[in-house]
């Protein structure tokens, strides 16, 4: 018997990587997600809506996105080979509009009229809003109101797309708050609404679902690095928040000889809520209806979390993270807030090219690892652009200071 790829190997039927996974939902929602499960199985698997995608990518998102060797960075840093994978210039800035036309894609095959959706820094919502303009769907996205005040820019541009922001008052007023809000409003209205969840997280289907669409950057990578080098890259590295950025670049090369690093925000030190380094520190739990490794306070509630990239701001991550980590696949390592200012500033001065901050976090590692192993390769996915975090940048840790 032939073994099954890796992807259509994991996770199993009931949703499960290993011991991590699943769906823990209220019972009025298990038939629902049962049916996106299906949904996504045969009209995913479907000649046309496979066809639909590859089209919207290459001339809606302006796929594929570039494979850039960073000579001057390499220089500069004087060791291993650094590639970066631009889906910092993928519509919108992010790879997050990967799994968003996916999602809003199936969604329109379903019959729906509304996406729904949370948001923490705006960019899952802004995301949405552009596969929910593209499709001409309703988008209804739930932000804490301390969100809305601090991410304004993509409140606006949420808005100027057509969605409707309803703002979250209630406890922290941030993102997980968010999510609670939006699963509420979701349950009143499941047959009209589709649930467009913003990375590796959540209940079964959606941590393989969303995995499978953003597989198609590792797909990419993968072949443009050969044609361009003539081998495979002996490191990969991304950041991982929830993880989609990085299970898109790895899931490509899992039957590869390839060490792939997840780079997780190690804030301003190791104690609960001064960093959201959720594998590093954190212990197994269930958070919004799934399995995984978080962190916890004693009585087993999920932490406080600090980044200065909000969109690694999560107490848990993707359980095909926790699973990969667990069995050795991949390799957990960090970047603190220092390190990250430095590499964002480092790529906009050597390369012209301003990261995301969440990318920057990925870009500070490997820098590191590129001294270890001098005579190795790097391909890194630059998540994401960082035209978002500049205001902030200007006024927290202004250009001058690095000069
Ligand atoms: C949201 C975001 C991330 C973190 O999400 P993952 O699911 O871990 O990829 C990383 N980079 C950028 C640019 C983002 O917008």
């Amino acid at each position: 018997m032939i073994e099954k790829p890796y992807l259509k190997s994991q996770p199993n039927a009931e949703g499960y990587f290993g011991e991590f996974g699943g769906a823990f939902l209220p019972p009025e929602l298990i038939e629902q997600f049962k049916k996106i499960e299906q949904a996504y199985l045969t009209i995913g698997n479907s000649h046309n809506f496979i066809m639909e995608l590859r089209d919207i990518r290459k001339h809606y998102q302006g796929r594929p996105t570039p494979v850039y060797y960073a000579k001057r960075l390499t220089e500069y840093v004087g060791g291993a080979r650094i590639y970066l994978k631009r889906e910092d210039l993928n519509h919108t800035g992010a790879h997050k509009l990967n799994h968003c036309m996916g999602e809003a894609l199936l969604a329109k095959y379903l019959g729906k009229k509304k996406l729904i959706a949370e948001t923490g820094a705006g960019q899952h919502g802004v995301a949405l809003a552009t596969a929910a303009a593209y499709f001409g769907l309703e988008c209804e996205i739930h932000m804490g109101e301390v969100d809305i005040e601090k991410e304004h820019p993509n409140v606006i541009r949420m808005r100027i797309l057509g969605a409707k922001v309803v703002p979250v008052g209630f406890g922290g007023r941030t993102l997980k708050e968010a999510v609670d809000s939006a699963f509420g409003a979701y349950m009143e209205d499941p047959e009209e609404m589709f649930f467009a969840i913003g990375s590796v997280v959540g209940p079964h289907p959606y941590p393989m679902m969303v995995r499978d669409f953003q597989s198609v950057v590792g797909f990419e990578a993968r072949d443009q690095f050969m044609d361009m080098t003539g081998n495979l890259p002996d490191n990969l590295v991304a950041c991982v928040g929830g993880g989609s950025n990085a299970m898109g670049l790895f899931s490509a090369f899992m039957s590869d000889p390839c060490e792939m690093y997840g780079v997780e925000p190690a804030g301003t030190g190791t104690k609960l809520g001064q960093h959201a380094a959720s594998l590093t520190y954190g212990k197994p739990g269930v958070l919004h209806g799934f399995n995984s490794i978080m962190l916890q306070n004693e009585d087993g509630t999920p932490a406080p979390v600090h980044s200065i990239a909000s969109g690694l701001d999560y107490p848990s991550v993707g359980p095909e993270h926790a699973y990969l980590n667990s069995i050795s696949r991949t390799k957990v390592a960090t970047a603190n807030d220092a390190e990250t200012v430095q590499a964002f500033y480092d790529l906009s001065r050597y390369e012209g090219i301003i990261p995301a901050l969440e990318s920057a976090h990925a870009v500070a590692f490997a820098m590191k690892l590129a001294k270890e192993k001098p005579y190795e390769s790097i391909l890194l996915n630059l998540s994401g652009r960082g035209d978002k975090d500049i205001d902030f940048m200007a006024e927290k840790f202004p250009p001058e200071d690095y000069m």
